[in-house]
């Protein structure tokens, strides 16, 4: 029987989603050779600031940003749950849902790889997926500067592309994206000066924005 095309997995704040985002993954798919990328925003992520959209919003935002593109789909799931989100339950709800042959692959910028060991179970993310690390404007993969645990993951783990194929979990590959220095940040930032954002992120984004008038300057 033919190898399962490994899935590839993006999450974030999505606060805005916006096209440093998107090309991350069109250019998963291409260069890693996925089937397709799930979208998977984030609830009330607990490791980090609480995010400024509603965790509603920020998910019809990334159901915009995606549509037309059948590579991309939608995981509402840690949006519309209770509990804190956090990727090693999520990772354990789609090995579940997809079974244990098909291989996953974890996106994540040079920046949140970087910071990986804070995560809640991090450890046990390498037995639940591979990890996909892309370049990302301002973030050297420096392992200097990581704790020894994760340089030590990277040494031990890290793999061709091809490895992808080649079992359901635990090799790290980093690959270059087309360098966009473009973060939802410096989105809201522009949007509270009455900046436009435009081309950082899609039209119909922009239109949503103003719509439910996020990100905008408070009121006096
Ligand atoms: P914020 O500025 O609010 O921290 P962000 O723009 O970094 O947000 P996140 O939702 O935190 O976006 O990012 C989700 C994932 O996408 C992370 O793995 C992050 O590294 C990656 N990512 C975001 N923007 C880029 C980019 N421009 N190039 C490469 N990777 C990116």
């Amino acid at each position: 029987m033919a190898k399962p095309e490994p899935l590839g997995l993006l999450g974030g704040s999505f606060d805005p989603i916006h096209y440093g985002h998107l090309r991350f993954a069109e250019e998963a798919i291409s260069t890693l050779g996925l089937a397709r990328v799930r979208l998977i925003p984030a609830g009330v992520p607990k490791h980090r600031a609480t995010p400024h959209a509603t965790a509603a919003q920020r998910l019809a935002m990334v159901e915009i940003a995606a549509a037309g593109n059948p590579r991309l789909s939608v995981d509402p799931a840690e949006v519309l749950s209770d509990a804190p989100s956090y990727t090693v339950p999520t990772l354990e709800r789609l090995r579940q849902e997809l079974g244990a042959q098909q291989p996953l692959v974890l996106l994540l910028g040079a920046d949140a790889f970087a910071g990986l060991a804070s995560w809640h179970r991090w450890e046990a993310l390498i037995s639940l997926a591979h990890i996909g690390v892309a370049s990302r404007p301002g973030h050297a993969l420096n392992t200097q500067a990581w704790p020894a645990a994760l340089a030590e993951l990277w040494r031990a783990r890290s793999g061709p592309i091809a490895a992808l194929r080649e079992a359901p979990v635990g090799r790290i590959v980093q690959f270059d994206i087309t360098p966009l220095d473009i973060s939802a940040t410096a989105i809201r930032a522009l949007l509270a000066r009455r900046a436009s954002p435009r081309y950082l992120l899609p039209d119909a984004l922009i239109d949503y924005i103003a719509l439910h008038r996020l990100y905008s300057p408070k009121e006096p």
